[in-house]
């Protein structure tokens, strides 16, 4: 039985909607486990410039830093897009991974059987996509210009991606632009000098627009990606398309303080407070906070087996709906999900795994 205090930051548009779903899920999983999870929520982004005048209050940055872990929704919105850089409801999201001492990002990209078919890559070319981007969060074009990244820093993310490559194919490719930038230059070198110590793992580098073009061309080449603040964003939001919906990611960030735990997609103000967004990614953001950072692996194996079965029972959100899908809404699919949690747990035994 575990006690764990996981903050909740909804943030903005359908930020909210879907973190709705992330909470509903850990709530279940205390009450059925007998965990105590304490799940304040605090406000960050735009909702918090409207109640405080400041996009990262410091009374929510104190308690991210007190929490075993976060787990964010998104923040922005066209209300605050006049607002100067500094001041907008993404710099209180910044100032956070800072103030949390986040430097790394992975964003698992893994095709969930039942939505093989919602890709737009032909089943050949998509092969049994699996891979995972480990991007680096606290330097580069974020936050200098030029681009600035010294070696530590590149150790530091490097090693992550080796460890997490050595656990899984032991393939790392490292993306960069060392054909124009130092800074890539400088990474390649250092990724190079770091594979020494990871023998088990091998190591390939390639353009960042050259990776662009084969994630397209053949996904499944990659297991681990490894590159930059920037590179990472684009070619993230690029594999999702690959999985058919930027809802359907999620991401976990490391570092020196609570880990902090979101979906990829920003507060899509155009389908904000429509009951239109899909959950998933934040469904599967939990699922990472489970057992990578609390170590459940049953009961986040648990949600995953039940969403399967939801999505294999044909409801879908309108972003992942296939002609002839049974569309339904954010609050329905959570529903949904959490009676699937109920009849999987009751169904245990026939399913053969132990809980
Ligand atoms: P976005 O991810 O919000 O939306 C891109 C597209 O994907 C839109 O068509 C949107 O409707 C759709 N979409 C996104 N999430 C979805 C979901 N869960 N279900 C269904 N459809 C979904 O990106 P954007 O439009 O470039 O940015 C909108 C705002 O979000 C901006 O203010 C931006 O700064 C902010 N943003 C925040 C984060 C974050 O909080 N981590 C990340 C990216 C963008």
């Amino acid at each position: 039985m575990l006690k764990k205090t996981i903050v909740l930051l909804p943030g903005d548009g359908i930020g909210p909607e879907v973190l709705r779903a992330g909470a509903a899920i850990l709530r279940e999983c205390a009450q059925e486990f007998g965990h105590q999870f304490d799940l304040p929520e605090y406000p960050v982004g735009g909702a918090a410039i409207d109640a405080a005048g400041d996009p990262l209050p410091p009374s929510t940055l104190e308690a991210c830093g007190k929490a075993d872990a976060v787990l964010l929704g998104a923040v922005g919105g066209p209300k605050w897009d006049a607002l100067p850089v500094g001041k907008r409801p993404e710099s209180g999201l910044l100032g956070l991974r800072k103030g949390l001492g986040l430097y790394v990002n992975v964003r698992p990209v893994r095709l969930r059987a039942p939505l093989r078919g919602i890709s737009p890559l032909k089943p050949e070319r998509l092969g049994e996509l699996d891979l995972e981007i480990v991007r680096e969060l606290s330097g580069g074009m974020y936050f200098g210009n030029p681009e600035m990244y010294s070696v530590p820093e590149i150790e530091r993310i490097a090693a992550f991606a080796f460890a997490r490559a050595e656990g899984r194919e032991r393939r790392l490719c490292s993306v960069d632009k060392a054909n124009v930038l130092a800074s890539s230059q400088l990474w390649r070198r250092t990724v190079n000098t770091m594979s020494q110590v990871y023998p088990a793992v091998q190591v390939e580098h390639m353009y960042v627009d050259n990776a662009a073009m084969q994630l397209v061309l053949r996904p499944s080449q990659f297991d681990v990606m490894l590159t930059s603040n920037m590179f990472g964003d684009i070619l993230s939001d690029e594999s999702a398309a690959l999985v058919g919906s930027i809802g359907l990611l999620p991401s976990a960030s490391f570092g020196t303080g609570a880990p902090l735990f979101e979906p990829i997609h920003g507060s899509a103000p155009q389908i904000a407070g429509k009951d239109m967004a899909n959950p998933i990614g934040t469904i599967l953001s939990v699922t990472m906070l489970l057992r990578d950072t609390l170590g459940l692996g049953i009961e986040a194996d648990w949600v995953e087996r039940s969403l399967d079965r939801v999505l294999a029972s044909g409801f879908r959100t309108t972003d992942i709906a296939e002609p002839g899908a049974q569309v339904i809404g954010t609050a329905a699919f959570i529903d949904h999900l959490r009676q699937e949690m109920q009849s999987t747990l009751a169904h245990a035994e026939r399913y053969g795994w132990g809980v």
